[in-house]
């Protein structure tokens, strides 16, 4: 039976679709495959990421929301189309309402094209809430409270953080540093430092194995098999923890600045119960080892990694879905 109501995590990385009182039913790469030839959309998420490599020639691969803005509608719209067909089987009785995270800095003409697009794949009406938002209300955070509550989201392309009381953010920043960028820069530092080449799947399993926001004591070790840039022979090199703490410290120290840009600009008497209650994390790149461990010694404000922090996103649209009425403040637009 087709769902009446579908949540979308439309992450830079990722994309997850959350019907209430199923879950999580679909968790795929936001990538699209595009045909060189004719422009045509061949294919999206897990197997648009399949097809990829398999003809590099013909077919590139679109990821739209890579920096955390909408760079192409078409190719956002087919995605969001997708993902709503998927969960919505053959035969539909009724159109779903469908929810739609967006990145906090979204313009209004792109708000308004997530909208469309989502009316345009079929939905009866559409919900935009700003991604930290659901974030926040994923990982169980009372946003509604009149307190402060703090969220940082590490996705793929962005980091986004935001205050947030009594369902509206109060202050908040983003950067388009996140996951990607971070594995850029372990590629970058293997092929500076060993002369060797690797792909952004190797530098991003290093940092999965390996990586870690501070220095340890006991270093992890990651053995690379690759070909040297400059004698063309095979070379195998170890690479360890501290080195790669080192290659990703520029990274790491605009998701610090990011998250002291928002305390800056919080009032006062919510700062007060962030410094007591602390700031909860999302998002995978807030899986990278002892980033929360960072993010606290640099700001002097206890930082907690959710449960599940993967999920957050999706979770909320969820909870949001399910209780439309008591999140009417946070939610964007309606149609
Ligand atoms: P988005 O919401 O932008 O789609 P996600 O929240 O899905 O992004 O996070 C994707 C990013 O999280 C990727 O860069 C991935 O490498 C990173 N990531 C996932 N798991 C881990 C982990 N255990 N340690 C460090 N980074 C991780
Ligand atoms: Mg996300």
């Amino acid at each position: 039976m087709s769902p009446r109501k579908i949540g979308i995590d439309l992450g830079t990385a990722n994309t997850l679709v959350f019907v209430p009182g199923k879950g999580i039913v679909v968790n795929e790469p936001s990538v699209v495959a595009v045909s060189v030839w004719d422009n045509s959309i061949m294919a999206v998420g897990a197997e648009a990421k399949r097809m990829i490599g398999m003809t590099p020639d013909s077919i590139v691969a679109h990821r739209p929301l890579k920096d955390g803005v909408i760079a192409d509608y078409r190719i956002t719209e087919s995605m969001i189309k997708y993902f709503i067909n998927k969960v919505s089987g053959r035969i539909r009785l009724f159109k779903p309402e469908v929810m739609v995270s967006v990145p906090a800095g979204i313009t209004s003409t792109e708000r308004r094209a997530v909208i469309q697009s989502t009316m345009n794949a079929g939905a009866k009406a559409a919900y935009v809430v700003k991604e930290p938002v659901l974030a926040a209300i994923g990982a169980g955070v009372p946003i509604n409270s009149p307190s402060g509550n703090m969220v940082v989201d590490i996705g793929g392309g962005t980091t986004e953080v935001a205050v947030i009381s009594l369902g509206g953010i109060v202050a908040s920043a983003s950067t388009r540093v996140g996951g990607d960028k971070i594995d850029k820069a372990i590629s970058d530092y293997i092929k500076s430092h060993y002369n060797l080449a690797i792909g952004e799947r190797t530098a991003e399993d290093i940092k999965l194995s390996i990586g870690s926001a501070l220095p340890q004591k006991d270093e992890g070790v990651y053995e690379l098999r690759g070909r040297n840039l400059s004698t063309g022979l095979p070379n195998n090199i170890q690479v360890k923890t501290n080195e790669i703490t080192n290659a990703i410290s520029d990274q790491l120290k605009s998701v610090v600045y990011t998250v002291k840009t928002v305390l800056r600009e919080t009032p006062p008497e919510l700062a007060a119960d962030i410094m007591d209650k602390g700031m909860i994390m999302t998002g995978g790149g807030s899986l990278l080892s002892h980033i929360d461990d960072l993010i606290t010694e640099a700001t002097g404000v206890p930082a907690y990694v959710a449960d599940d922090a993967l999920l957050c996103v999706a979770k909320g649209t969820g909870v949001a879905l399910e209780n439309l009425e008591t999140y009417k403040r946070s939610v964007m637009n309606k149609k």
